[in-house]
């Protein structure tokens, strides 16, 4: 890579910035079920001299380092998938079934180290920093969690956070590039649930199911082409007499959510009225889309192009779900996709053969001291 310019800070602690990764990826935790995790972030923020808060939304730990100024909060999520993992690595997970599949062990390593180098240059520094290590991002809701905790809101307590940020690596654009986007960062993301049960007897709702699965197949083509959506069906199982059909939706804007949801109400009265069965949807919804703003995100465009000053800026917004929506919902903030792959490393992220190229976490380390600086 050309033109990098890692903060020298960040290049001394390389050797520490990767054997948190290591460690962490190891011993992969699930949800709010994090000890190992988060006794060894509270550790680390401890032996900083931060003022830290633990326990924060079941499992959460907040470091403060206090200054003059605005307040910012940079997020980084501590949970695994429960996933197995095939890789041979010599970090390999030690917990079968469980494995960092998502990268969010390089997101808590980058934040610690970040916080070293940054409480090293406190001084310079104009205002405070709330580093937040999260529990439960894989659908467990653990950004609104420790949002809503009782002895420490994150955001309300004292110093109140006014900006927001996060880094979340992803094996879809190249290491050097970002991707920022313009507006929805990620996805409004959603299960649908058919349930068809047989009416009149010589009802079949295994054919039904496939009438069912062939009309969503075209429910895109009633969505405007400008709009990005995604609806599949993942489930299809069942007899003649009961059968269910499920799949997941992804889209950014509360209309075109509002039209899917018409149009899978519409499919079910339809196979009612010509099928002789009866059929319900019910949504499970997971997030919101997170939304960037453009304050916040010319700020964190600006910092990373000072670490790779050749990098590309993609402003796709990704169909992926993800629950630091909560914090853009309360405040101004820019969740940003750190590229993070080579020829060799580029199975995407929530896939077994995940693997990351460590030399971004230098990147991204030097990314978030850059954008607090
Ligand atoms: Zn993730």
């Amino acid at each position: 890579l050309e033109d990098l310019n890692i903060h020298p800070e960040v290049l001394n602690l390389k050797k520490e910035l990767i054997f948190l990764r290591r460690e962490i990826h190891k011993y992969p935790e699930l949800l709010y079920d994090l000890p190992k995790t988060s006794q060894l972030v509270k550790t680390y923020l401890r032996t900083l001299g931060l003022e830290v808060h633990s326990k924060v939304g079941v499992s959460g730990v907040v470091g403060v380092l206090r200054g003059e100024g605005p307040c910012i909060l940079l997020r980084a999520d501590m949970d695994a998938l429960p996933i197995e993992e095939t890789a041979n690595l010599e970090y390999k997970s030690a917990y079968p079934g469980k494995m960092h599949a998502c990268g969010h062990d390089a997101h808590v390593a980058m934040l610690l180290v970040a916080a070293k180098v940054l409480v090293g240059l406190k001084d310079r520094i104009k205002g405070s920093v709330k580093f937040l290590f999260q529990p439960a991002e894989e659908g467990g809701h653990g950004a609104n969690a420790m949002i809503q905790d009782k002895a420490y809101p994150v955001l309300s307590a004292s110093p109140i956070v006014e900006e927001v940020y996060a880094v979340h690596v992803t094996n879809s654009i190249p290491i050097g590039d970002f991707l920022a986007a313009e507006e929805f960062a990620s996805a409004n993301s959603a299960y649908f649930h058919i349930d068809l049960k047989q009416k009149l007897e010589e009802a079949n709702c295994v054919y039904v199911g496939a009438q069912v699965i062939s009309s969503i197949q075209n429910i895109s083509s009633l969505v405007p082409p400008e709009y990005t959506m995604v609806i599949s069906t993942t489930v299809f199982q069942g007899n003649p007499e009961f059968c269910k059909v499920g799949g997941t939706i992804r889209n950014y804007e509360e209309q075109v959510k509002e039209t899917l949801y018409k149009n899978l109400k519409n499919i079910c009265k339809g196979v009612e009225a010509t099928f002789g069965v009866e059929a319900n949807v019910w949504f499970e919804e997971f997030y919101s889309p997170t939304v960037n703003d453009p304050v916040c995100t010319a700020k964190a465009s600006n910092a990373f192009t000072k670490v790779v000053s050749k990098a590309k800026r993609h402003t796709d917004s990704p169909l992926i779900g993800e629950d630091f929506c909560y914090f853009t919902k309360e405040k101004p903030g820019c969740f940003l996709m750190l590229g993070c792959a080579t020829e060799e490393k580029n199975h995407p992220i929530h896939s077994k053969k995940f693997e990351l190229e460590e030399e971004a976490l230098l990147i991204g380390c030097s990314y978030w001291v850059q954008l607090v600086e």
